[in-house]
């Protein structure tokens, strides 16, 4: 990987959620490869997140691993905390760790329904609220959301889709707040993505890739592109937005 001042990132620090595997691997190397110096958070696959960033530093980068329970207020506001400190600054925030269940609402135990409140909507507002102390102006938020904030064709999706729903009124409410300061805070709803949350080749796969136009998933690297430019000054005019990046889920 080249150092070089011009890459978009280069200069720039950022911390990914819930990045020892899945998308938001992707979105640290993505990150990494434009320049920026990253920390990723991971809370059970420690050997994971450690690959992750032994491979952008092979690749040339500066990456580094944080373990943080982000499904807990204290810790997910202490994981951005020893991210800022470990990498000196902290100019871009990416709400990536989530996760959930598909299963009936009205089967749906209390302990999932916590957990996808605590995971996904909770540690999102907990870490961002200690990251904005610390951004500058002209820092970057970007939390990943889901299609299923939107649209979910299928039943099962209930406690997820309004966990991810959450994160729409979220990005508006924090553009506002924010805007004078420059910090821009997008939210970007991903379709199918093959991960271990969700695999291609898993029982749904089939399923899932006939409900987009494309008739395939997307990778993590096709999230970690978008949320690349994201990051970068060349969209400074975007706040406030959802995007989709769903292989056609909603055309
Ligand atoms: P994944 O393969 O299951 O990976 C989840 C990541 O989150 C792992 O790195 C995991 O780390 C981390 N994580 C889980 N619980 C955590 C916790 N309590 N504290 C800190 N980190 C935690 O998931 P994914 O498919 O990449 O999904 C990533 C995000 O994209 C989620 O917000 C998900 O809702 C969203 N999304 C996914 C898809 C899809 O099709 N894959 C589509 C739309 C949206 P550990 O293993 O170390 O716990």
């Amino acid at each position: 990987m080249t150092t070089s001042l011009s890459l978009p990132l280069a200069g720039k620090t950022a911390l990914v959620t819930g990045a020892s595997r899945g998308i938001g691997a992707g979105i640290a190397r993505e990150l990494a490869r434009q320049g920026a110096k990253v920390a990723i958070t991971y809370w059970s696959s420690s050997e994971r997140a450690e690959d992750v960033v032994r491979e952008i530093r092979e690749a040339g980068g500066e990456a580094l691993a944080i373990r943080a329970n982000n499904g807990d207020a204290d810790a997910a506001r202490q994981g951005v905390k020893d991210a800022v400190i470990a990498l000196g600054s902290l100019d871009i925030l990416v709400n990536n760790a989530g996760g959930g269940w598909f299963e009936s609402f009205a089967d749906t135990p209390d302990e999932h329904i916590e957990h996808t409140i605590d995971l996904n909507i909770r540690g999102t507002i907990y870490a961002t609220q200690e990251a904005i102390k610390h951004l500058p102006d002209g820092g970057r938020i970007i939390t990943i959301g889901s299609i299923n904030a939107e649209s979910i064709p299928f039943p099962g999706g209930t406690i997820y889709g309004m966990s991810k729903a959450a994160m729409v009124g979220f990005t508006q409410g924090l553009a506002r707040d924010l805007g004078a300061r420059g910090i821009t805070v997008n939210n970007v709803q991903p379709g199918p993505i093959d991960t271990d949350g969700n695999p291609a080749g898993g029982e749904s796969g089939a399923f899932l890739a006939g409900l987009t136009a494309l008739g395939r998933f997307g990778t993590a690297a096709d999230v970690g592109g978008l949320v690349a430019w994201i990051a970068s000054d060349a969209a400074s005019f975007m706040t406030g937005s959802t995007v989709t990046i769903d292989g056609g889920w909603t055309a």
